[in-house]
């Protein structure tokens, strides 16, 4: 087992030119879809511990979890808290062991998204755990939050500069064309943005919205400083399809360790299909042979 700093993660990622899978889970079956890929893969992993899930599992439960089920695994793993809004989930997520915290500040003016994620930041920083902040509002719905397509704007790059040196977060979510959840079309990413917002931040920026993205734009938005890329939609896709599989098969097959394994087989298939077009595959080693890393 081998939990390192979502920092450590992601910044071997961006200066290596490939990007690292935030992977969320939801049940004990989805996590071991998560880790077993990464460890077939031995690509280093995050695994995305999201607000649906706290409420419905809770917070507590799910590391525990993720812990008990890492304990054999060798590649890299960091526990990371997707969009999180308030201060003190982000100080307990830490507290039991979480190696990145995301603060979601992006809905609030912009002082105060600048106010709370520095301070998220420099709690987190004073145990070596990596942070994420947003910056620009990602469109579409996630966690009950829904971002309509007109307010979806794309971010600028003096403000996500501004953020990222006020908050001294260590990567970035900006907003340049992806949206939670299913796409009604084929998404286009502004790439001269990010590329523009790359430069001026010169941190890891973060693609939330990951799924059904085309893999050469992902492609590319890694090329331009893209080091964790997003992905929710798609595994749900992908377990609740081998559910489905299972049932349309035999509609009388109520052992659910029938069901729920053809699920976590399918997602793993898709989590793997990832980390493949991620190009972390094989990148666990260099990694942890990295001097600089320190296990948490
Ligand atoms: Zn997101």
């Amino acid at each position: 087992m081998a939990f390192i700093s979502g920092k450590d993660m992601l910044q071997h990622a961006y200066e290596n030119k490939y990007g690292v899978g935030a992977f969320s889970a939801h049940n004990a079956e989805t996590i071991q879809a998560i880790l077993w890929a990464a460890e077939e893969e031995q690509a280093p992993v995050m695994i995305q511990v999201g607000q649906k899930v706290i409420q419905y599992m809770g917070l507590e439960e799910m590391t525990k979890m993720i812990e008990v089920m890492a304990k054999n695994i060798t590649v890299p793993v960091a526990i990371h808290l997707d969009h999180c809004r308030n201060f003190n989930q982000a100080t307990k997520a830490i507290q039991l062991g979480f190696q990145s915290v995301m603060f979601d500040g992006s809905g609030l003016p912009f002082e105060e998204n600048v106010a709370t994620t520095k301070k998220v930041a420099e709690f987190a920083r004073s145990l070596g755990i990596g942070t994420e902040g947003e910056i620009g509002k990602i469109g579409g719905t996630e966690d009950d939050i829904t971002v309509a397509e007109e307010d979806a704007l794309v971010t600028s790059v003096d403000e996500a500069q501004v953020f990222a040196e006020q908050t001294g977060i260590d990567y970035i979510a900006v907003s340049i064309g992806t949206a939670h959840g299913i796409y009604k079309q084929t998404p286009n990413l502004h790439f001269e943005r990010l590329q523009e917002i790359n430069a001026a931040v010169k941190r890891p920026v973060v693609l939330h919205g990951g799924s059904s993205v085309p893999d050469d734009q992902v492609q590319k938005a890694i090329s331009l400083g893209v080091a964790k890329i997003n992905v929710d939609t798609e595994l749900r896709q992908a377990f609740t399809l081998g559910i489905q599989e299972v049932f349309e098969e035999n509609r009388e097959e109520w052992h659910l360790a029938v069901s729920l394994d053809r699920g976590r087989q399918l997602m793993k298939e898709k989590v793997q299909e990832k980390i493949r077009v991620f190009g972390s595959s094989g990148k666990a080693k260099d990694l942890l042979n990295n001097e600089k890393i320190v296990t948490l």
